[in-house]
């Protein structure tokens, strides 16, 4: 199989100071490794091989006009490591200080988005950003989240307790503390009840694999976490014990709770798993989904991973045991293994028998 090329492997290679030339003519190149490739090939002189070095800055002036390389924008907030505010006039002067104010303004802006897509009804749902090694805003209890401004948002530490802030914090807070203790990558959390998701968790199922390219790419494998209240430690627990595995957990007989590396990315793959959810509940209507096969899955899994975002499976299961397509895994213990060597091969129907047997499955779930 031709091996895959991401842009950071290209960057890599550049930065080792090797010819690009050692990519193989068959590899598959992702768009953004393609730009790369076809930069380099400009910048070479004719005849020359496609050198690694990076290309010589445009002069400055009396030369053609400059070209702006595409940059990707990166939303993350960084923080200094060991320099979060201490005193309540460090606390202050931060919570209002001009980078913090635009993160509020961009909770505000995604609980506009998930209010309006009908993620959250009512006070439902909630958002968090981390800003410091020991602090996280996040959006106050009782309040409809299509409506909030920046002076509704408040301020916790990594144990819950509100340091800044007029409005009293979500309790639902813990658990996106819970996600952020176990994986510090999680810079953001948004958690919300969109109906297909969770109809999901309700029914206690996961969205099979090998359907639909994106999620597997952007969400990867969808977690599962058993119920517990809202809110408590024992949620938290569940749900960060499966945030290093898991960027979208379903949260059984109550929601979603999704983690990126900015608000809108956690956002994003909100979305993802709605979308990917109300895709699948209306496939299984109309035939039953029909899988690509787990040769295929493997290349989405690897381009995820050298994405920088997590993915275990290739690590944990055979490739016959990557494709689960019309087997929509029901969470509970008397359903048995999660995947199956058995798989249907790319492009076969899933038996109707399997799609009754599912749709029992729910069915007997929901009484
Ligand atoms: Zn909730």
């Amino acid at each position: 199989m031709s091996k895959l090329y991401t842009a950071k492997d290209l960057e890599q290679l550049i930065k080792q100071g090797q010819s690009l030339c050692s990519v193989p003519a068959d590899a598959k190149l992702t768009p953004m490794a393609r730009d790369i490739m076809r930069k380099h090939k400009r910048s070479a002189p004719a005849g020359t091989a496609v050198s690694a070095a990076p290309a010589a800055a445009p002069a400055a002036s009396g030369s053609s006009p400059r070209i702006h390389e595409p940059v990707l924008p990166r939303a993350e907030y960084n923080w200094k490591p060991g320099a979060d505010p201490k005193t309540a006039a460090e606390l202050e002067r931060f919570f209002f200080s001009p980078e913090i104010q635009a993160l509020k303004e961009r909770i505000c802006h995604i609980g506009k988005r998930i209010w309006s897509k009908g993620y959250v009804d009512g006070n439902g749902g909630n958002i968090t950003v981390r800003v410091g090694d020991n602090l996280v805003l996040c959006t106050p209890t009782l309040i409809s989240k299509g409506f909030m401004v920046p002076d509704d948002i408040c301020m916790v530490d990594l144990d819950g307790n509100q340091v800044a802030g007029t409005r009293p914090r979500t309790s639902e807070v813990n658990t996106h503390l819970g996600i952020m203790k176990a994986e510090p990558k999680a810079k953001s959390c948004v958690h919300a009840h969109p109906v297909y998701a969770t109809a999901f968790a309700v029914a206690g199922v996961t969205p099979p694999s090998c359907l639909i390219p994106e999620p597997e790419v952007f969400l990867g494998e969808i977690g599962f976490a058993s119920y517990q209240t809202p809110g408590t430690p024992e949620n938290a627990r569940e749900v960060g014990a499966l945030a290093k595995r898991h960027q979208s957990i379903l949260m059984q007989n109550h929601g979603v709770i999704c983690w990126g590396t900015d608000v809108e990315d956690a956002y994003w793959k909100m979305e993802n798993t709605d979308a990917f959810c109300q895709t699948v509940s209306i496939s299984m209507q109309i035939g039953g989904p029909k899988a690509y096969g787990p040769d295929k899955l493997k290349d989405l899994i690897l381009l995820r991973k050298k994405l920088g975002m997590p993915d275990h499976r290739l690590d944990e299961l055979k490739e016959c045991e990557l494709c689960d397509a019309g087997e929509v895994t029901v969470n509970t213990q008397a359903a048995g293994s999660a995947c199956s060597c058995a798989a249907p091969a790319a492009g076969t129907s899933v038996d109707e028998a399997l799609v009754k047997k599912i749709t029992d499955q729910i069915m007997a779930k929901l009484g």
